[in-house]
């Protein structure tokens, strides 16, 4: 990312001021302001621009800083050995440098540029919680404190003692003088979604994550507060007096990390379950990558693995900097979140009109992808993030979805940053936009407006729609803007004497994409009616409707006459007839259908399609049989009761929690837990689309 202004002075100080700004926040108030991957990028930037110009480095730099601050509120207590923080690598390939870094350490000298000796490590979890430091003098808990800066943190040993999994007393005879454990406290991931649902009925303000939850947990003065959140503990690392060691085997002192894992075990704490010892680096890249789509299903929040040089002879040998331990690394899982800094809003116009801003930033890495544009949705969005010339903004994008501009960071906007707000004018047609009071989109109107038609040419030739091969993007635009084309009927009155004429057409590209175009005319009638484009007929839509209108004149006629005759179908609400009754009102779309047919394409079923629809209307009724269904989160068009009376009288069964023997989960927006779990034992899910298409195949 390169968010750097072209002053790195003044660059440094701004992110100085907003990192310090932001760590007051995190460590002291339990109240992040920033996302911790947007810390971590602006964090990074800093260090980058320190290592260019270390005359940059001041003494407030967070990077001088071993860990957090102490809160008030506890009295603060020394650590007998200090809490380092980890190292972070974001990439493979920072994997692979701190893996070299650590056979040079080892002495070891490269044979074509290539180390020869494995070292053997130890992949644990990165648990996203807070780690604690637990004291035991002669096998008694007398002491637990968060990590603060590194040397002392806060003294929280009541609240520690409400974690049933930490054991108070070891479960071993004959135990050290003293012993020291580090380990991660946090809050499973449903405790953290019942402690905010709590907060949020008494108008408290919301934990913005586990981690943040957990924090915020120990530092209650109320351990009875605490204990009721029902934290949980994972121990991780071990300290034992030099001098000593125990008679029996398996209590003697551990020389690997391995081993002290074990000894934590047999002592009684509790271990995660999923660390494993990795012989080489390939095996190391596993494990990280294993666990990057397994730990959606853990009960609680990771945020990386942590790989630990496994023998404590050869941790010794490659030792610690001054913040963490070389032998050591964090690696973490692709940001979904990440700032990047706004270049220039620019404009779609869709095929209904539909002006979509649209933010395009600096390119930046997000979830494993380089993003650089990101629609704002309508006007409405882009006021209530109170977007900016040269903001600086926060991106997600979480998987598989679609990037998005979350929010702004105000704190980093320019002191010449102008409002941004949507154009008067159609930026193509230049004609006036215009936003109903009641809808959040505003459109252009004018049905010849350029971009309108390219649109409508775009969904009409689309698979889902009539599947026209051979013509994309770049031939649409030249079909339009030579006026070829001025309505999706005129595609079909082209002839190879003037396709061959447009860029990039050869005579038989040409006589293909004619094929293609006659082909067109013999697609089934529900991808006709989808490729016309009318509001809220989607495929599944489409498919319904078909099935029970068979023409283009009787659906229409039946919206505008009875419309009652199609609400009354499953899944087909109001709205649609609504839509219908406004598209056939246009006089283009009128014009569209007779000129449609005039070129020989048929709004209609053929006889055949008229034949399938009744054979499958005949099977429909035990279409279910033998399945068995769980709802959850809420769908658009269908309430959870008429979703269950279909799945029923189809033949199905809807039961309420999830098992190895349910079928489907169908997961409308807002699914809970039983979407985790449905993952978790591989039982398919399917989404309101998905479902419909189920019942009306
Ligand atoms: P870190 O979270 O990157 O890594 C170190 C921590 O990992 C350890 O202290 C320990 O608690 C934890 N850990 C989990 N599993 C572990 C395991 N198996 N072995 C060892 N350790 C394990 O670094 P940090 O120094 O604790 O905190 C810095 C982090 O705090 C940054 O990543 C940043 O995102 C966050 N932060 C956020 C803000 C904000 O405004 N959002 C502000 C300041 C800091």
């Amino acid at each position: 990312m390169s968010l750097t202004s072209s002053d790195p002075f003044r660059r440094a100080f701004e992110l100085r001021s907003l990192l310090n700004k932001a760590g007051h926040a995190y460590y002291v108030l339990d109240s992040p302001f920033l996302e911790d991957t947007v810390y971590d990028a602006f964090y990074r930037e800093l260090i980058s621009l320190e290592k260019q110009y270390p005359e940059l480095i001041t003494h407030d730099s967070p990077s001088k800083r071993l860990g957090g601050l102490p809160a008030t509120g506890f009295s603060s207590s020394k650590h007998r050995i200090p809490l380092f923080s980890l190292d972070n690598a974001f990439n493979i390939k920072e994997l692979e440098a701190w893996y070299s870094k650590v056979q040079r350490n080892l002495g070891e000298k490269p044979i074509d540029n290539n180390f020869q000796t494995d070292i053997k490590m130890i992949g644990e979890l990165k648990i996203d919680g807070n780690a604690l430091a637990l004291s035991y003098s002669k096998g008694i808990l007398i002491k637990a404190a968060t990590r603060g800066n590194g040397s002392e943190g806060e003294e929280i040993t009541a609240n520690a003692r409400t974690i049933c999994s930490l054991p108070l007393c070891l479960q071993l005879e004959d135990p050290p003088p003293w012993l020291e454990v580090r380990g991660e406290a946090f809050i499973p991931n449903d405790e953290f979604t019942k402690t905010n649902q709590t907060r949020q009925s008494q108008g408290e303000h919301l934990f913005a994550n586990p981690r943040n939850a957990c924090a915020g947990t120990l530092r209650q003065l109320d351990s009875r507060v605490v204990a009721s959140r029902h934290l949980d503990f994972f121990a991780y690392s071990l300290h034992l007096p030099d001098d000593w060691d125990h008679k029996v085997k398996d209590y003697k002192k551990p020389k690997t990390q391995w081993d002290a894992l074990r000894w934590l075990q047999r002592a009684g704490f509790k271990v995660n379950p999923h660390n494993k010892l990795l012989e080489n680096l390939h095996e190391a890249k596993d494990f990280f990558s294993d666990w990057e789509t397994d730990r959606q299903t853990l009960p609680y929040a990771t945020d990386g693995v942590v790989l630990k040089v496994n023998t404590f002879e050869l941790q010794t040998k490659v030792g610690f900097t001054q913040k963490a331990p070389r032998w050591a690394i964090a690696l973490k899982y692709p940001a979904e979140e990440a700032p990047s800094k706004l270049i220039k809003l620019t404009y779609q116009i869709g095929r209904t009109g539909a002006v979509t801003p649209v933010a395009e930033f600096e390119s930046i890495a997000l979830a494993g992808t380089r993003v650089t544009r990101a629609s704002l949705h309508n006007a409405d969005r882009l006021k209530s993030l109170d977007l900016h010339s040269g903001d600086t903004v926060v991106i997600r994008k979480a998987g598989e979805i679609i990037p998005e501009v979350v929010r702004v960071i105000k704190e980093l906007r320019p002191q010449e940053a102008v409002p941004l707000s949507l154009p008067a004018n159609c930026p193509e047609c230049q004609s006036t936009l215009v936003k109903a009071n009641n809808e959040a989109i505003t459109r252009c109107l004018n049905s010849s407006c350029p971009a309108i038609l390219r649109g409508a040419l775009r969904h009409w030739v689309n698979k889902a729609s009539l599947n026209i091969e051979g013509i994309g993007n770049k031939l649409i635009h030249q079909l339009v803007e030579q006026k070829l084309v001025q309505s999706i009927a005129n595609l079909y009155e082209l002839n190879l004497h003037n396709i061959v004429k447009l860029e990039r057409m050869g005579p038989k590209s040409a006589s293909k994409l004619m094929t293609s175009i006659s082909e067109s005319k013999n697609q089934p009638w529900h991808k006709k009616l989808y490729g016309l484009g009318i509001n809220h007929i989607g495929e599944t839509n489409a498919k319904v409707l078909t099935k029970n209108f068979h023409t283009i004149e009787e659906l229409l006629d039946s919206a505008v006459n009875s419309p009652e005759l199609i609400t009354s179908i499953f899944g087909i609400g109001d709205e649609i007839a609504q839509a219908l009754i406004e598209w056939s009102s246009n006089s283009n779309n009128q014009k569209l259908i007779a000129d449609l047919k005039r070129v020989g394409v048929n709004l209609s079923a053929s006889e055949k399609e008229i034949e399938l629809y009744s054979i499958q209307k005949n099977q429909i009724s035990n279409l279910l049989e033998g399945q068995t269904f769980v709802l959850t989160g809420s769908m658009n068009s269908l309430s959870r009761n008429e979703a269950k009376t279909l799945i029923e009288e189809k033949g199905g069964k809807v039961t309420s929690s999830i098992s190895a023997n349910t079928s489907y989960l169908i997961a409308g927006s807002k699914a809970g837990s039983k979407l985790n779990r449905a993952n978790a034992l591989g039982i398919k899910v399917l989404n309101e689309d998905e479902f419909k298409n189920l019942l009306f195949p």
